[in-house]
């Protein structure tokens, strides 16, 4: 395109970065105002701007717009400031546009035959927020900018869909706005077969690499998803953790395939650098859990994978090491008949305990993972017994939002006389504690999933395998130096994402190569710098090559 269509062009467009040889090359003279502005020039400008919002939606509509109109400045920007942004582009602002009924104009013929990562949701259960029908939409547009800016996967290469099966939220059913299907769920026979056909026209039309992450599902469905889809797809899902009756079921068979999922793997892999601090292995621990819900026993089960992958115990014993609290008091024996299936490999002998405190005393954890949904629930007194126990208490309050954290960072250090080995699911600032400065980690889905994504992608792997969720872990772990760990923090920091999704990418190949999973040969030489090369490809010669392809 030229002239006033390449100005329309997304992908292309650059609006007033322009060169005065480009602007004559395609007839862009008088449809741009005369300043020409360096990329550089309209990031800050751009970012001056976003500052000025008050209110995280209009963020959120601004980078929304940028990308319908400036794709590469929407990238650069995102990946200049991807500590910034990344709460804007995704959770949890992303929620709140769904919310208010922002609906992207995305539902639309895709003109990419290429496509490499495909995030589709249903809409049912968008960031535990819940039924959003058809405006789930901003959940599959966020996440795969993120494999992008993260990952360094080809914007083109990435395609979001929605699933409109229909809504239960009544909210919408009466909303003569809502762009939905008008009609309470499909569920059943009806639902699975219109899944079935998307995933067989997936694997038609994109061939076996294509990488299919089921982002928002509601529980049973997510977990019949993966069940059904992880033996002939290449499947992944974020957020989905119970799988347990599942991983019965396939080492049967001779298949781990444990919790597909990224929250288990970030976790781990903080669990793995806080040893570092604590010494011992992993199996030196003791873990004790305050919610026992999909996100809690996911974790457990990635954990106890690891273990027995390493002691060469089988994964029964290793999972007695660890304990989980639910809102009936601690999982144990005597709760057998009434305790749901994911819940059943937890119930270890013990007798009955009621509450967290008594639970905390009972066990005396070396490591408390706070994984409830339920804020405030690791009190003083809880923080306080986790420190007369251990030198070095490991604490996580993974739940989200900030006020639904089961404890503030402050807490954690103060409580705990700065011994506390604190992460958190939503971010808290440094902390001065008698005069030494706290910087706690975030565990952050978006550490691993886009390296994991890339490294799927350059093996050409046609299944996603548990070992490949470790091998993740690993390199996460292993990018935490020991500066970071010297200020308590346990992930490495955000803004060399893109090197750490290369050093993941890397691992996970090599796995699939290793695991006979990987389809792309003969393998690269180096994965470690080709997976580099790849993110930087991305950064910096997708905007030459295009510049080039405009024949200026
Ligand atoms: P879920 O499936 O609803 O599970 C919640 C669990 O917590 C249930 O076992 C529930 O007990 C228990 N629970 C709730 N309130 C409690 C209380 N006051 N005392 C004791 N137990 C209580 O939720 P989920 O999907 O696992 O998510 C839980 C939290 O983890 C959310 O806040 C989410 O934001 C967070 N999360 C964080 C990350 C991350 O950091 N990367 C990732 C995923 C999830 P019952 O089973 O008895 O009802
Ligand atoms: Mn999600």
């Amino acid at each position: 395109a030229s002239g006033y269509p390449l100005l329309r062009d997304p992908h292309y467009n650059k609006g007033l970065a322009f060169s005065e040889k480009e602007r004559d090359a395609h007839f862009l003279r008088g449809l741009l105002p005369p300043v020409a502005l360096s990329q550089e020039l309209q990031v800050k400008k751009m970012m001056h701007n976003m500052r000025q919002y008050q209110v995280p939606l209009q963020r959120y509509m601004a980078m929304m717009d940028l990308q319908e109109r400036n794709e590469r400045l929407f990238y650069k920007l995102l990946i200049d400031n991807v500590e910034e942004l990344l709460p804007v582009v995704y959770t949890p602002t992303v929620g709140e546009a769904c919310q208010k009924g922002k609906i992207l104009e995305v539902l639309k013929n895709w003109p990419q035959k290429k496509i490499q990562v495909i995030v589709v949701t249903d809409g049912e259960r968008i960031l535990g927020l819940g039924d959003l029908g058809c405006q789930g939409m901003g959940i599959p547009v966020g996440k795969l900018s993120l494999y992008t800016a993260l990952g360094g996967i080809r914007p083109s290469a990435c395609l979001p869909v929605t699933i409109d099966v229909g809504t239960n939220n009544e909210q919408l059913l009466n909303d003569e706005f809502y762009i939905g299907l008008r009609r309470r769920r499909a569920t059943g026979q009806e639902y699975a077969e219109l899944l079935d056909e998307f995933m067989s026209a997936v694997k038609q039309n994109y061939g076996e690499k294509v990488l299919v992450q089921f982002e928002d599902f509601a529980n049973h469905n997510a977990f019949d998803l993966l069940a059904k889809y992880g033996s002939t797809h290449l499947v992944f899902n974020d957020d989905i953790q119970f799988v347990i009756g599942f991983s019965i079921i396939n080492i049967d068979i001779g298949i781990f395939f444990v919790c597909n999922q990224g929250t288990a793997s970030v976790v781990l892999a903080g669990l793995m650098s806080a040893l570092n601090l604590v010494g011992g292995t992993l199996a030196d621990q003791s873990f004790l859990f305050l919610g026992a819900g999909e996100a809690g026993t996911g974790i457990a089960e990635l954990i106890a994978l690891e273990m027995s992958k390493q002691t060469g115990a089988p994964l029964e014993e290793a999972r007695k090491k660890i304990w989980l609290v639910d809102s009936k008091g601690l999982i144990v024996r005597s709760r057998m008949g009434s305790l749901q299936h994911f819940k059943r490999p937890w119930a270890h002998d013990h007798e009955p305990v009621e509450n967290l405190l008594d639970a905390v005393k009972a066990i005396r954890p070396t490591i408390l993972i706070g994984s409830s949904g339920a804020g405030r629930t690791f009190t003083k007194e809880v923080v306080e017994a986790m420190s007369s126990y251990n030198e070095k208490p490991v604490i996580l309050a993974l739940s989200n939002p900030t006020s639904q954290s089961e404890c503030t960072a402050d807490e954690a250090y103060k409580w705990s006389e700065g011994r506390a080995i604190f992460a958190s699911g939503s971010p808290f600032g440094p902390v001065d504690y008698n005069g030494k400065v706290y910087v706690s980690g975030q565990a952050n889905n978006a550490y691993i999933f886009p390296g994991l994504g890339l490294g799927l992608i350059i093996s050409g792997a046609i299944r996603v395998h548990d070992d490949m969720l470790l091998a993740a872990s690993e390199a996460l772990a292993a990018e935490v130096s020991q500066e970071n760990l010297d200020k308590g923090l346990i992930y490495p920091p955000f803004s060399n994402i893109r090197k750490i999704s290369a050093q993941i990418a890397a691992r996970v190949a090599a796995k699939a190569y290793e695991l006979g999973l990987a389809t792309r040969l003969p393998p690269p030489e180096n994965l470690v710098e080709y997976a580099k090369a790849v993110c930087q490809f991305i950064l910096f010669t997708s905007v030459l090559k295009q510049t080039i392809g405009l024949g200026a």
